[in-house]
C-alpha cells in the first residue's frame, strides 16, 4: 500500500465511521473554548469539561477573567494538573486579550501564540474548530496514531508530524482528521496496548500488518 492509499483508507474510514467527530470540550464560544484548552494540557477533556462550567460562570468573558486575582481562580482549578501555570496563564491570557485584541480570541495561529499558556498546538486547534482553518494539532494521541498507521514516517518532533499530516490531507478534511486520529488514540489505538482486534483500520495500518508479518 502506498502512503497515498494509506491516507485514502483512512479518510475513507473515517468518513463512514465517525463523520461528525468533534472536540469533546465543551463551549459555547471561542473564548470558552481557549480557557478549555489552555486549561487540557496533560489532562483530561472529562476532568476540564468538570471544572469549566464553574469558570465561566463566574468569569464569563475576558474583560472578567482578566480581572480576577490568583486566588479567586486557582482554588476553582486545584484539582487540574498544573493549577499554578494554568491559574497564571489564564489570567495572563485573558488580560492580552482584553489589551492586545479588545478582549476576542484572535483567529490566527501567530496572533494566538502571544497569549500566555498559548503553544501552536493549541493555537492550531482553536483555529482549526472555530474557523476550520487547515491546521493539524498534533498532541500525544495523533503522534502515535499517524505513526503506528504509517501516516506519517520517521517523525522525530511534532512539528514534524504536523508537517507531514497537513501535506497529504487534503485541505478541507484537516480540520476534522485533527479529532479522527485524537479519538481513535483515546479509545481504539490507545498507548500502551492498542486494541488492534476491535479496530477497523487494520489493512491500512502499518503497525497491524507488520505485526501479522511477525
Ligand atoms: S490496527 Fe492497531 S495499531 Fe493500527 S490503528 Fe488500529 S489499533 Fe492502532
Amino acid at each position: 500500500m502506498t502512503r497515498k492509499d494509506r491516507y485514502q483508507f483512512v479518510i475513507d474510514y473515517f468518513s463512514e465511521h465517525a463523520p461528525e467527530a468533534e472536540t469533546e470540550l465543551l463551549y459555547d464560544n471561542p473564548f470558552q473554548l481557549l480557557v478549555a484548552v489552555i486549561l487540557s494540557a496533560q489532562c483530561t477533556d472529562k476532568r476540564v469539561n468538570l471544572t469549566t462550567p464553574v469558570i465561566f460562570a463566574k468569569f464569563p468573558d475576558a474583560e472578567s477573567l482578566a480581572k480576577a486575582t490568583f486566588d479567586e481562580l486557582f482554588p476553582i482549578i486545584k484539582s487540574i494538573s498544573y493549577p499554578n501555570n494554568k491559574t497564571k496563564h489564564l489570567i495572563g491570557m485573558a488580560q492580552m486579550l482584553v489589551a492586545d485584541f479588545n478582549g476576542e480570541v484572535p483567529l490566527k495561529v501567530e496572533e494566538l501564540i502571544k497569549l500566555p499558556g498559548v503553544g501552536r498546538k493549541t493555537a492550531n486547534v482553536i483555529t482549526s474548530v472555530i474557523d476550520e482553518q487547515p491546521n493539524m494539532a498534533v498532541d500525544t494521541h495523533v503522534f502515535r496514531v499517524s505513526a503506528r498507521i504509517g501516516l506519517t514516517l520517521q517523525a522525530k518532533t511534532p512539528l514534524q508530524a504536523e508537517q507531514q499530516l497537513i501535506k497529504f490531507f487534503p485541505k478541507e478534511l484537516i480540520h476534522k482528521a485533527h479529532h479522527w486520529l485524537i479519538l481513535h488514540g483515546r479509545y481504539v489505538c490507545v498507548a500502551r496496548s492498542p486494541k488492534c482486534e476491535i479496530c477497523g483500520l487494520q489493512q491500512g495500518c502499518k503497525y497491524f500488518q507488520a505485526t501479522l508479518k511477525n
